[in-house]
């Protein structure tokens, strides 16, 4: 079908922007949120506290102050009750020649406050006659990006299109729930449930429809995991590992260098069990950062040994992937066992030497990165495929390993992300879990402190002081994709500053668009303690081991989220000394920043912040152009706020799969049908990161 108004280079904007290619991908971008727009507030009233709001009345006098980049124009607009400042840094003149001053206008924006004058930056400014009219007065936001605005594919060209495409489709969308479904459930139809996500035709049938969309979303995905779960555990049988032999025991008895935590042995013992059991395991090992999952991880490895199959250990990225290989050859030194190493940057030579040794099986395990995955590695028998800090893995990769070898191997993902229940209950609904919930002895918990950055020098004299007693530093700069060149500026800023603070000390850089070697070199160098300091982007961030790095300085701590400062706060506190994570940050910050920093102050806890983190992410105004890196990406469901219908639509699933596991019956039919198109298209759910 075609629209109007959207020509080729429109529609190519929204399918990279915001990946809409179909009629069905524009119905399903829905807004992401509603805006009261019946009522009018009085320029009395607002505050810098209020959310969008709407004021009626006359532009007085329009201004052009301040020069080059700080140039702005102001309107100064009043409705009888008082006077307010409308404020534009784009598009002056447009805004000069279409406005005009006594007109009659509805002005609608976000009010801030700047020390005690509040202003809107960038309202829309319509003539009465010009508003859209939505029965209920909700009007849809929908998320809107930087390349798509500058199209002008505003938020209310989206609801045009909407418009457009509904009238022509009679507002009318074929259903996907069965009717037993819905009337036992109780919900709108998908037809009333996509009209009124558009187009309110009020606050209780937006609400309706909510709970419908959302329903439908959680409910396929459970249905998919669920079916997918069961069709593994009956037709894969798993390789079993019925004994404990010489590697496993000579390790325990002569190498183990520390006694296990309680909590390493249970997760031992369910491993154990697990791998023994004829079914293939599929098990997720939660331990926060520094719980010791890589021991865990020997162990496993050392039972597939046991049993006669290789092992392997996949790391998101190239650092990790060698962090891992030289722990191993370090505990495996004195014992019979090939360790091999396969990343991206493994010359051709070597890998010519490597391949065949594991695809005859003279290699026992290999540790790698993606390179692990690709069609050319073949193992003799692959036995155990290990994925650390998963979140990184896509459904799409884990799959890739099962058919590794002629029968799926043992699958343990590790992560030190504590995920929420509802999070892990959606993304890895199929897989049973582990939790290592106690630290190593004798560490000394992290001391978190928040500071200004006006508060600089202070901040250095410490950094000098913890040196000078032997410690190692880092200093994180954040990295956000779309400001990326301005963040390289402050990173090497940054450097460069920190170079002159501490003449008498080695800085060291790293970060993503260093290659390989570069990095490692670097990376290197600070591993060693030839440098004292390392400056970096969250390249770092998860894995890396150095123990006596025990200061991690995170500046613009507020551009990060609380899961990220978390995972790199895990990167001190590894070794005896005490360790100190300083967060670094201008003195404005909003509301949920300032919460955030609070908990991280406040907690050690890893699972505390996680559950934290979805809340205030939840609840936050994402503005919806950005889902975290969780690696979910859920277009109207929230898991911080809707883990009641996902509990029902997993229920509902459940009881499903029981009567009809390969849905066959006709009365699942649509189902059927819908599950296929939906992930079978692509796996949007299940994005890789
Ligand atoms: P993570 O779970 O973050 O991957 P690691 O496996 O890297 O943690 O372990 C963190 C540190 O704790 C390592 O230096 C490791 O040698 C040490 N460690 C692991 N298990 C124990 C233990 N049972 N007792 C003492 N130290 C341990
Ligand atoms: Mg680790």
């Amino acid at each position: 079908m075609y629209l109007q108004r959207v020509g080729p280079k429109r529609a190519d904007i929204l399918k990279q922007e915001a990946g809409i290619e179909t009629c069905e991908d524009l119905l399903y971008f829905f807004p992401y949120k509603h805006i009261d727009r019946s009522r009018f507030y009085k320029v009395r009233e607002v505050t810098g506290e209020m959310p969008y709001i709407q004021l009626k009345g006359r532009i007085l006098a329009f201004e052009t102050v301040g020069e080059m980049k700080s140039k702005r124009l102001i309107a100064r607009f009043t409705d009888g009750t008082g006077t307010i400042d409308l404020v534009w840094f784009k598009g002056l003149k447009y805004i000069t020649d279409k406005y005009k001053t006594g007109h009659e206008y509805i002005v609608f924006g976000k009010p801030t406050e700047f020390g005690n004058i509040c202003n809107i930056v960038h309202p829309d400014v319509d003539s009465i006659d010009d508003i859209q009219q939505v029965a209920s007065g909700l009007v849809p936001f929908y998320p809107t990006t930087e390349k798509m605005k500058k199209s002008f594919l505003h938020s209310r060209v989206i609801q045009n299109l909407q418009y457009k495409l509904l009238t022509a489709l009679n507002w009318y969308v074929p259903e996907v729930l069965p009717a037993f479904l819905l009337e036992k459930t109780r919900m709108i139809s998908l037809s009333e449930a996509i009209r009124n996500i558009h187009f309110p035709q009020s606050p209780e049938l937006l609400k309706k429809a909510q709970n419908r969309l959302k329903f439908d979303e959680l409910f396929f995905i459970q249905l998919n995991i669920l079916q997918t779960a069961r069709f593994r555990r009956q037709k894969l049988g798993g390789i079993v590992f019925p004994k404990v032999g010489d590697a496993f025991h000579t390790f325990f008895k002569d190498y183990l260098p520390f006694e296990l935590t309680g909590a390493q042995k249970r997760v031992v013992r369910e491993i154990r069990k697990d791998t023994g059991s004829g079914r293939q395991m599929n098990r997720l090992l939660q331990g926060d950062v520094g719980s010791g999952k890589t021991l865990v991880a020997l162990l496993s490895m050392l039972l597939a040994v046991d049993n006669g199959y290789q092992a392997c250990m996949m790391a998101p990225t190239e650092i990790l992937a060698q962090q891992h290989y030289a722990t191993l050859m370090e505990l495996l030194k004195d014992m019979n066992i090939r360790v091999a190493l396969l990343t991206g940057s493994i010359k051709a030579k070597k890998r010519k030497e490597i391949l065949p040794a594991i695809a005859n099986g003279e290699i026992q395990f290999v540790v790698g990165t993606h390179a692990l995955i690709e069609d050319t590695v073949v193992f003799a028998s692959l036995g155990l495929a290990i994925i650390d800090e998963q979140h990184r893995f896509g459904v799409e990769q884990r799959s890739r390993l099962w058919i590794k070898n002629k029968q799926a191997p043992h699958i343990l993902i590790m992560t030190a992300t504590p995920i929420p229940r509802t999070l892990a209950m959606t993304l890895y609904g199929d897989l049973d879990v582990s939790v290592i919930d106690e630290l190593p002895p004798g560490r000394k918990p992290i001391r978190t402190l928040h500071r200004y950055d006006s508060k600089r020098a202070d901040l250095y004299a410490f950094l000098r002081m913890e040196i000078q007693k032997g410690c190692q530093v880092y200093i994180v700069y954040p990295l956000i994709e779309e400001s990326e060149n301005f963040d390289y500026k402050n990173l090497e800023e940054g450097f460069k500053l920190i170079q002159e603070v501490f003449p008498e000390y080695r800085v060291c850089m790293v970060h993503g668009r260093m290659k390989p070697k570069e990095k490692e070199e670097a990376m290197q160098r600070f591993v060693s303690g030839e440098a004292q300091i390392l400056v970096a982007t969250t390249v770092i961030e998860v894995g890396v081991n150095v123990p006596k790095a025990s200061v991690m300085v995170i500046e613009s701590a507020e551009r990060f989220g609380l899961s990220q400062l978390h995972q790199l706060r895990g990167r001190v506190g590894r070794g005896a000394d005490q360790s100190y994570c300083v967060l670094v940050t201008s003195y404005k910050l909003n509301e949920i920043s300032r919460k955030r920093l609070e908990i991280m102050v406040r907690s050690n806890d890893g699972f505390e912040i996680a559950e934290a983190d979805m809340q205030l992410r939840g609840y936050g105004d994402l503005e919806g152009t950005q889902q975290s890196g969780d690696g979910l990406f859920l277009k109207i469901a929230n898991l911080a706020v809707d883990g009641q219908i996902l509990q029902y639509a997993r229920n509902m699933a459940e009881r499903i799969l029981e009567d009809d596991p390969d849905l066959e019956s006709d009365m699942n039919r649509l189902l059927r049908e819908r599950l296929k198109t939906l992930f079978s298209r692509k796996v949007s759910w299940g994005r890789i990161g």
